[in-house]
């Protein structure tokens, strides 16, 4: 492998979780890219699942899905964001990854009858893993996260992986300790000792930290600064103040007001010739913040008796699909949550009135249907703009079954397999897999072709007639209802290319303003300074409404 003079950053939390590595590493990544470099970024995920997939959304929010189809932590949606590039699999690693190639390895005699152990072996799978993210984006700097806090049990032998990296590469590799600073209400003083802790224990795994990054509810003074350079054994000008911000997006600016970019090239012994260029990113962060015009747009979901705290991360991708598109339009997309179950029986459905646009996201299971099929109706029938992914989109088509064909037996499979219509069925290759229980991998996952339809709502956004985009169902339309339900006037207006899967349904817009569902998650494309196209003129369309 080619990794001469390659470079490693290690993100590592101290104090507590939460304080945000991902971003505090998507910032970084950021700002050393617009300084001429290569970056690439990692995630260690210390979860015992091989991937993402299994995990409850509401607990760990977002399942985001790269090109290849792996389910990753939403991290990798942020990294994606950030760095505006598509990440691979091998930027992508948990324990339950690392563990099965161990363990299929012995399996198949790999170590040659040796005993297998956690050190060296499965610290030697790290290490091949990171390594191999290296060399494989032909990077110059690896920024790698290790998820968790310093301290656990589950990230060990990721931090001892790093600490046999920096053995190797002395020059190379460097470490970062994303640390929270608590102002108790009661002093109002900024306290360090549970980052001097922090750093302390970090030693412990023979690890001494070169950077701290300040996170806080206030800007750490020099005072402070000085103190725990001394007692944390990191220079003073490395220790970078991160108070709170409004928005993620400040974060790369804020850091690099501490020239940031330069103590990290100092610290990894790289050229500083190419000045700091973060003036795109700065129009992004203007754009969002100089919109005034509101549009408000409904969300109708299920997750949603948890409270706003949880939704905002299993939703993720969408309210930043939504922001990016905003902004692009000059406007703030103000998001409400709705409950679907509000909307069964038709009660409460008035209340979508008010609303410039409604969307229903992606989503598995029985729970808030009829509720969610209630609401896509009226946003029909009364010429709201209505925006549908993924669940959202097999909703929509089995709600015009329903009430324009006349269907009144139309449903999924996923809810009733024994209905009159499935509209919405299982993919033959799918079933075998799903009557014996093998849910995990059981999906269409990744990128896959669109072909779009001239003269659609689709092919005006996108302006193209191929495009790619990302999956993550079990359930497809049914080729069997295509022909009918398209002569009652709904337009498959995207197709696989060889024209069985329907990817994208609209209603003409003679008909209804923007009645558009997709198959695909266009959510998981959009990036800051590459607003998604559907989502844009989703939005532009409930401009027009809310004039
Ligand atoms: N539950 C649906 C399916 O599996 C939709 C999935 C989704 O919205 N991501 O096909």
């Amino acid at each position: 492998m080619a990794l001469e003079g390659h470079k490693y950053i290690f993100v590592l939390g101290g104090v507590m979780s939460g304080v945000g590595k991902g971003i505090a590493s998507s910032s970084m990544a950021l700002i050393l890219k617009q300084r001429g470099y290569g970056v690439n970024l990692v995630k260690v995920d210390p979860y015992l699942n091989v991937d993402a997939g299994t995990m409850n959304p509401t607990e760990h929010g977002e399942v985001f899905v790269l090109n290849t189809g792996l389910e990753t932590d939403q991290d990798m949606g942020n990294y994606e964001r950030f760095l505006n590039r598509d990440l691979g699999p091998e930027d992508y690693m948990t324990s339950g990854m690392v563990y099965q190639s161990v363990i299929e390895r012995e399996r198949a005699l790999g170590y040659e009858g040796k005993c297998v152990e956690a050190v060296p072996h499965v610290r030697d799978e790290i290490l091949h893993r990171i390594e191999a993210a290296a060399a494989h984006n032909g990077s110059q700097i690896s920024v790698i996260e290790i998820g968790g806090t310093i301290g656990d049990f589950q990230n060990a032998l990721f931090i001892d992986a790093a600490r046999v990296m920096k053995i190797k590469h002395p020059d190379d590799v460097i470490f970062v300790m994303v640390s929270y600073l608590p102002v108790p209400g009661t002093l109002g003083e900024m306290k360090t000792r549970p980052t001097q802790h922090a750093i302390r224990e970090l030693s412990s795994y023979g690890v001494q930290a070169d950077f701290i990054i300040a996170r806080s509810g206030q800007a750490m003074d020099e005072k402070r600064k000085e103190k725990l350079a001394i007692s944390c054994n990191v220079r003073p000008d490395r220790i970078i103040s991160a108070p709170d911000v409004a928005s993620i997006y400040d974060v790369p600016l804020n850091l690099e007001k501490d020239s940031i970019s330069d103590a990290l090239l100092d610290a990894l012994k790289l050229s500083k010739d190419t000045p700091s260029d973060l003036s795109e990113w700065q129009g992004f962060v203007d754009r969002v913040k100089g919109a005034e015009k509101i549009v408000k747009i409904g969300i109708v979901g299920k997750y949603f008796d948890t409270g706003d705290f949880v939704l905002s991360d299993a939703y993720l991708s969408v309210i930043e699909g939504l922001k990016f598109s905003a902004a692009e339009i000059g406007v703030k997309a103000e998001i409400e949550w709705l409950n679907a179950k509000n909307f069964e029986n038709g009660t409460d459905v008035e209340t979508l009135r008010s609303y410039d646009g409604i969307i229903v996201p992606g989503g598995f299971g029985q729970t808030g249907i009829e509720g969610k099929i209630e609401a896509i109706r009226f946003a029909r029938e009364n010429k709201i703009p209505y925006f549908g992914l993924c669940y959202g989109m097999q909703l929509m088509v089995i709600e015009y079954a329903r009430n324009v064909l006349g269907l009144s037996g139309a449903n999924t499979a996923e809810i009733d397999p024994y209905a009159e219509h499935l509209i919405v069925d299982v993919m033959l290759e799918q079933k075998a897999l799903i009557a014996q229980g093998k849910y995990g991998g059981t999906m269409r996952l990744g990128t896959y072709e669109e072909i779009i339809k001239d003269g659609t709502i689709a092919h005006a956004a996108y302006g193209a007639s191929s495009v790619q985009e990302r999956h993550r169902h079990r359930y497809e339309i049914n080729p069997a209802y295509v022909e009918q339900i398209e002569s009652a006037g709904m337009v498959f207006s995207g197709k696989s290319p060889d024209g069985v899967l329907m990817e994208i349904a609209e209603l003409p817009q003679d008909v209804h303003p923007f009645f558009l569902g997709t198959q695909a998650h266009p959510e998981l494309k959009a990036r800051p300074l590459a607003p998604h196209p559907l989502f844009t003129a989703f939005l532009k369309a409930a401009v027009a409404k809310s004039q």
